[in-house]
């Protein structure tokens, strides 16, 4: 009897493939299983394993595959089930769902570049023959594609002995980050625990009044420290008292000042010494631990509902606490796991080495670790906390999911397939192993609220700051007014500079928040109004400042700064619009003693720019940190009392549906950030618009009123949660074929859907990289099976790629879209 296997490619065909393999092949080999299988003329890839079976293909002949990589299954038999939902529901192939679950070193395939490991040393007697001639091949040339490897040790597949060598960590793949966080140690300095009081103080400077340096010193630690007792570090503590690291050094001998480290380790936990026991929860934390559980037992998804600073974490402590206790595996998501290093230093702080982190940009070998340790649910794996693709790790006794900040529109995947919810598809990962499900959210998007609302999902709600502390007070301030009364200092108001003045007096920490998008600066010729563009997309070219470049943000492209205009050669060019660079520009002009920060995609591009951004700040080493929307989300600063809002317009202008909601979560946050401790933070919100309804809203914490009218809109024109969107993207190099090909297709839908179709339209930019964009959405009431609307839009889909003509338009399903 012939024996075949049906096995997925991480390609995005829809159909899996089957191949040939031996009696004992068949025997050895289970579902979730890798192999090594040729495809095409020349390619291999790494296959997973479906089915064994002895039915031969019908149309084609099935070739034999190559190897077997695993003595197991690396897929646990629910995730099969969890792919196959995603890959319905998201409109996409199951090879790209694989592809996007497993971990690149996984997936080995002939086009994987392989460079030497630098980091690690190698024992080359322990190199087998084959492995050491890649090794040494890979002396001499710094990178080698697999098929080249395959060419070295004269053999058809190379898979098995680079898998080997990546677990020896001798090489590895390109495309990974390497780098560790490695904070450097800072060094700092105070005054002795005897100089504490006033009267010794005065005697020392007495006893220093010959010592002209030493006294400066003193007096600098004094003027340096203020009322706040902020860290004074001793390159500060150099520039301020103008004398030399050997008079500091004399004073620490002398026992004067004393000489301490902060060292705030994100990302290395091994030295991690006692662990917390968990806090006691207060009446409000209390009540809402009980209403969770009682939903839990009715096998509800909650949403937790609590405002910044009510200590939803430690809520879910609480929680992550008994599922462990029973020996059940913890998921928690997070919308960026860059910005959460906090989070996590607090989590581990409590469950020590039973945290693993798991995060798409973490090296091969990293992500290949958690995966098999989640896998053979070790202990250290029991609690995973990590971004969207966390959820697709290989559980097998997951009791309880957390999805932190649940409103964040980055759990959504945009590119590329399978353009995934996580919150959504870890709803249903949860169902299949019978886990529960919490969602936390300061202001939860309208559609979970609404499921609450509607009692598809149990509710929970906290009220109250930890320790009473009052939510900041928002002050909106008319920019519009201020601008006419000539009366603002750049973009900032009178109202805003004295707020800053007298929280940087009492020695505390500013934030001012500039969203960027859609308000990036541009370089605009005065004289004849001609803007840069990008040749590669329909955009303006932004502007930066400190590179003197300009730059497009959706390609990449960019050019040194011009020094004439390209269409009328006058010198006279000027900027539009402003962002974060030019704040930052005018803060320091403002405030010149005054240690300013920038946090934005820009300077946090590098390994680890965000978290020394966040440590600084923390460290209280910047007093004014000015930053994106990534300044927003779930961070916890002691110190911080006024928050600024340069310009709110910006956000609620944004063309789109979710405009308003979005605006109000992302202030709310913002926001939120202010007087977390002790004393009533204090927000400016200076707008154009200050009577706009959102910005009223937020300045009294009306969820609930703006959820009702953001309810009622999407109600009267169709959008979720009544109704379902799915958009269609069509891309193609040229442009009419584009325009012929969406007309097409959207006539189709048409006759199918009838009124629920809306385009084709072009993107507010319709052209990136040289491929123009058209899209059309499809509205569709929530009653309708998704199912059969689906196959009906493939069924379409088909006869389009079957007409020549249009067979290179990409055609790209976005369910769900937000
Ligand atoms: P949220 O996640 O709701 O914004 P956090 O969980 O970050 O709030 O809590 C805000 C602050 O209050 C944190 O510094 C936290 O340590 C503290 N806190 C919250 N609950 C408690 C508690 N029960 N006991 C002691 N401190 C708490
Ligand atoms: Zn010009
Ligand atoms: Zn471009």
């Amino acid at each position: 009897m012939a024996y075949f296997i049906n096995v997925i490619l991480p390609i995005p065909l829809e159909r899996h493939f089957t191949y040939s393999v031996s009696l004992e092949e068949a025997e050895l080999l289970k579902t979730g299983m890798r192999v090594a299988v040729p495809f095409g003329k020349s390619k291999i890839y790494t296959g997973l394993v479906e089915s064994v079976h002895s039915t031969p293909p019908e149309i084609y002949e099935a070739k034999d595959i190559h190897e077997v990589l695993d003595e197991h299954p690396i897929v646990a038999p629910i995730q099969f089930r969890h792919w196959q939902w995603i890959a319905d529901y998201y409109m996409c192939t199951l090879g790209e769902v694989m592809r996007s679950a497993l971990p690149g070193a996984f997936l080995l395939e002939s086009e994987t570049l392989v460079l030497r490991n630098e980091n690690a040393p190698v024992d080359e007697l322990s190199l087998k023959d084959d492995e050491f001639l890649i090794f040494e091949a890979l002396q001499h040339q710094s990178t080698l594609k697999i098929q080249e490897i395959a060419a070295i040790i004269d053999r058809k597949n190379a898979l098995p002995v680079l898998q080997r060598l990546l677990e020896k960590k001798a090489i590895r793949l390109k495309e990974e980050v390497y780098e560790q966080y490695k904070p450097k140690l800072v060094r700092y300095v105070r005054l002795t625990d005897v100089y504490a009081d006033d009267q010794k103080l005065e005697k020392l400077l007495q006893s220093l009044s010959r010592a002209p340096k030493q006294s400066q010193v003193v007096l600098a630690v004094f003027q340096l420290q203020g009322n706040s007792k902020k860290p004074i570090s001793v390159a500060d503590l150099e520039k301020s008292a103008n004398v030399s690291r050997a008079i500091i050094k004399s004073l620490v001998d002398k026992d004067i000042l004393e000489e301490y480290f902060i060292q705030k380790d994100r990302i290395n936990y091994e030295r991690i010494g006692e662990k917390s026991p968990s806090k006691g929860l207060n009446e409000h934390q209390e009540k809402a631990l009980a209403d969770i559980n009682e939903n839990f037992e009715k096998q509800k998804v909650t949403l937790l509902k609590g405002i910044t600073s009510s200590g939803k974490t430690e809520v879910y402590v609480k929680l992550i606490e008994s599922y462990i206790e029973k020996g059940k595996q913890v998921l928690y998501l997070l919308p960026e796991i860059a910005l959460t290093t906090q989070l996590i230093a607090r989590l581990r702080d409590y469950f020590g080495e039973k945290i693993s982190v798991y995060h798409s940009k973490y090296n091969v070998q990293e992500r290949v670790e958690v995966w098999n340790n989640v896998l053979s649910g070790e202990p250290k794996a029991q609690i995973v906390i990590g971004a969207r693709s966390a959820m697709l790790l290989p559980f097998n006794h997951l009791g309880l999911i957390i999805v932190d900040e649940e409103h964040e529109s980055s759990f959504k995947q945009f590119d590329p397939a399978p353009r995934y919810h996580a919150r959504d598809a870890a709803i249903v990962l949860g169902s299949l192993h019978g886990a529960n499900i919490i969602l936390g959210s300061a202001t939860p998007s309208i559609e979970s609220f609404h499921n609450a609302q509607t009692r598809k999902y149990g509710y929970a709600e906290i009220n109250r700051r930890y320790g009473n502390v009052l939510l900041p007070d928002v002050e909106l301030v008319d920019i519009k007014e201020a601008h006419r009364k000539k009366r603002m200092k750049g973009h900032f108001s009178e109202r805003l500079l004295e707020e800053i003045n007298k929280t940087l007096e009492a020695g505390e920490q500013v934030i001012l928040f500039q969203n960027r998008r859609g308000y990036a600066p541009i370089l605009e010729c005065s004289t004849c109004g001609h803007t840069p563009q990008c040749p590669n997309c329909d955009v303006s070219l932004t502007y930066h400042q400190y590179r003197k470049q300009l730059r497009c943000h959706y390609c990449g492209h960019h050019t040194a700064l011009p020094e004439n205009c390209q269409a009328c050669g006058s010198p006279e060019l000027d900027t539009k619009g402003f962002g974060t660079e030019q704040i930052e520009q005018e803060v320091k002009a403002l405030f010149p003693d005054v240690k300013v920060g920038r946090m934005d995609l820009d300077t946090t591009r590098g390994k680890h720019g965000y978290e020394k951004i966040i440590t600084a700040f923390e460290q209280q080493e910047i007093a004014i940190l000015i930053g994106t929307q990534m300044l927003t989300k779930g961070l916890d600063f002691r110190n911080v009392n006024l928050v600024g809002v340069m310009n709110a317009d910006a956000l609620l202008n944004f063309p789109d549906y979710r405009a308003h909601e979005r605006s109000f979560q992302l202030l709310t946050q913002v926001a939120g950030r202010a007087g977390r401790t002790k004393k009533r933070g204090k927000v400016i919100v200076q707008s154009y618009n200050p009577y706009h309804q959102i910005l009223k809203q937020v300045s009294t914490g009306d969820y609930k009123g703006m959820y009702a009218e953001q309810l009622y809109e999407r109600e009267q024109y169709k959008y979720p949660p009544v109704n379902r969107i799915i958009k269609i993207t069509f891309k193609h190099k040229n442009y009419n074929v584009l325009n012929e090909a969406a007309d097409w297709f959207c006539n189709a839908l048409k006759t199918n859907f009838g009124g629920n179709v809306l385009g084709p339209e072009y993107p507010p930019v319709a052209r990136i990289r040289n491929q123009y964009l058209k899209h059309l959405m499809i509205k569709m009431d929530k009653r309708e099976t998704i199912g059969r609307t689906k196959l009906n839009i493939k069924r379409i889909e088909k006869s389009f790629h079957a007409i020549s003509m249009y067979r290179s338009v990409r055609v790209i399903y976005n369910v769900d879209h937000i």
